[in-house]
């Protein structure tokens, strides 16, 4: 064992006992009040923090199970399954991804409007995750929302996407991923057309088209 395995100077409760036997004047008392507070709060910090760690940890390593729809190349409906969800390092991504797919679906970027391959495609077939090949989108559903972006006013089935609500850049919004791989597809509003209301403004690359046989 070397002399640095034992130099305590690092502990942050020696610190505080160091405190206490130097406390003698009022303004050292101060001093040791709130050097002890800070201690008392970072080690109920540290103490708070390590069970999420341990429990994220432990999250990862169970693979979580899924419900999604599977429909054939040509938009029919087949089944629904349990399926475990797709998890892949980010290095894993990067090798499978272009560089855009993977900062859009990866890390929830968005493409510049009338840049993607979709927004101005009207042909019939159904959409696909880039990542997982899940069914996303069906064009019968698209419509020309006129935003540069491709446009749906509804999923291929409810349970293949997750809603969630998204405050990022200080705009309040609700994110639309893929329930299969948890891949970011876009964001849905309000604003769409009938039946549903909805417009579902996706990421061509996080899309992937198969038109109908
Ligand atoms: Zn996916």
């Amino acid at each position: 064992m070397s002399d640095s395995d034992l130099d305590t100077t690092d502990d942050p409760r020696c610190a505080a006992a160091r405190n206490s036997t130097a406390a003698a004047s009022p303004m050292q008392r101060r001093v040791f009040l709130a050097t002890s507070l800070a201690t008392l709060s970072a080690l109920v910090f540290w103490q708070w923090k390590k069970p999420r760690v341990l429990q994220a940890a432990t999250a990862s390593s169970v693979p979580t199970e899924v419900s999604v729809v599977l429909f054939s190349d040509s938009g029919e409906r087949l089944k629904r399954v349990r399926i475990n969800q797709v998890v892949k390092t980010p290095d894993e991504w990067r090798q499978q991804l272009s560089a855009n797919a993977y900062d859009i679906t990866r890390n929830a970027d968005t493409e510049m409007a009338f840049t993607g391959q979709y927004w101005n495609l009207h042909d019939s077939g159904i959409y696909r995750c880039i990542c997982c090949e899940n069914a996303l989108f069906d064009s019968v559903t698209k419509f020309d929302s006129g935003t540069g972006w491709p446009s749906f006013w509804s999923p291929i089935a409810s349970e293949n996407v997750i809603e969630r609500r998204d405050t990022s850049f200080g705009f309040v919004r609700t994110a639309v991923s893929c329930t299969k791989c948890a891949a970011h597809l876009g964001h849905v509003f309000n604003d769409g057309p009938e039946p549903t209301g909805l417009r579902y403004c996706m990421n061509s690359a996080s899309l992937r088209f198969v038109r109908h046989g």
